[in-house]
């Protein structure tokens, strides 16, 4: 798992939704969370890389709100005790509780076949990115912000541009139908 974000609260995502052809909003969030998983018919994630159907990339797009969101407290608690690049701290599965389970069961999403969005790109990934925004409070995400590269100095971008998708591939809304108890 691993956070893309930028220095202000709506460039920060490599993905940006539109309205499916419904309405031009586009939508722009200020961090975007990645899990990457690889395809257990391959040894590594390195071997994976190498294959179309190597990786499987789930992501969450951050929302910025005034207000924290307890559901981040314990991995904020954990940023705060990470002073220096290449430094490491412990945190319990409790502090991903901000990945509403309910949301990924039943939350609507877009898929499509697509690279890594660092180098050397390569054609390797499904992604699947929720629709429904997280909500992270500015503070909380301020402290992503003051982590530090190797050079000491704070990463205030992390994020490749975003992409025009190729004439031809396909992305896929899928919209969950929720069942009426
Ligand atoms: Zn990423």
């Amino acid at each position: 798992m691993h956070f893309h974000w930028s220095v202000d609260d709506f460039t920060g995502c490599e993905h940006v939704l539109d309205g499916h052809g419904l309405s031009d909003i586009v939508k722009r969030y200020a961090a975007e969370c990645h899990l990457v998983h690889y395809n257990s018919k391959y040894q590594s994630l390195e071997a994976a890389v190498a294959h179309s159907d190597g990786l499987a990339v789930v992501g969450f797009l951050l929302e910025v709100v005034d207000a924290p969101n307890p559901s981040f407290d314990e991995f904020v608690e954990g940023l705060e005790k990470i002073k220096k690049s290449e430094q490491g701290v412990e945190i319990s599965s409790e502090s991903l509780a901000w990945m509403d389970r309910e949301e990924l069961s039943s939350g609507n999403y877009v898929t499509y076949k697509g690279s890594l969005t660092t180098p050397p790109y390569t054609e390797c990934v499904t992604w699947i990115i929720y629709e429904k925004p997280v909500q992270i409070g500015a503070e909380q995400l301020g402290l992503l912000r003051q982590l530090e590269g190797p050079d000491c100095i704070p990463i205030e971008r992390n994020v490749r541009p975003t992409q025009r998708h190729p004439p031809g591939h396909s992305v896929i809304y899928v919209k969950q139908v929720k069942a009426k108890l």
